[in-house]
């Protein structure tokens, strides 16, 4: 499962969270993925990509001449914040995928040992734990994880993004000295 599969759509609930629009997510994995540079032109205040005649920030409404003058590159800390958010959904999306192979494995072993005609038939049993498997290893992590991992590990990354999102923004309006 590729994680920016365009068919893959991930869990995101509108939190009126103005960090990380969709765009500036997109080109933060382009530059990731060295598909494209850390240059352009950024809203001052959410580093969403800005067209060069962009005069508002479609995301969080900031106006370009009046607000936060555009930056000409995301800050590497924002970058770092969006790959550790992202590592932690991919870690539990995995775990919870994990979690349903094993899950299958385990209930189609007590269906197999359970069902009498199974356990007289090794033949049977063992064309009934193949098929099993070959089915339920594929459903149950598709759920568990694209489902449930997904959700938990959304909220889980998103906290923390939060957090490392705020520090750098006391960080930002520190009045210089
Ligand atoms: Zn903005």
């Amino acid at each position: 499962m590729s994680f920016d599969d365009p068919n893959d759509v991930r869990f995101r609930p509108d939190d009126d969270c103005p960090i990380f629009s969709q765009e500036l997510e997109d080109h933060i994995v382009a530059i990731s993925r060295g598909q494209a540079p850390n240059v352009g032109r950024f809203c001052g205040n959410c580093y969403t990509p800005l067209s060069r005649d962009t005069e508002m920030c479609p995301h969080c409404r900031e106006d370009v001449r009046a607000g936060r003058a555009p930056v000409d590159a995301v800050p590497d800390t924002l970058l770092e914040t969006l790959r550790i958010q992202r590592a932690i959904e991919a870690n539990w999306v995995n775990g919870f995928a994990y979690l349903g192979i094993i899950i299958a494995a385990t209930t189609g072993l007590a269906i197999v040992l359970g069902v009498p005609m199974f356990r007289d038939s090794l033949i049977w049993a063992t064309l009934f734990y193949g098929v099993y498997l070959l089915v339920m290893s594929r459903v149950l992590p598709a759920i568990l994880g694209g489902y449930f991992g997904d959700r938990m590990g959304y909220e889980k990354a998103r906290t923390k993004t939060r957090e490392a999102w705020a520090e750098w923004v006391a960080k930002r309006d520190q009045p210089q000295r």
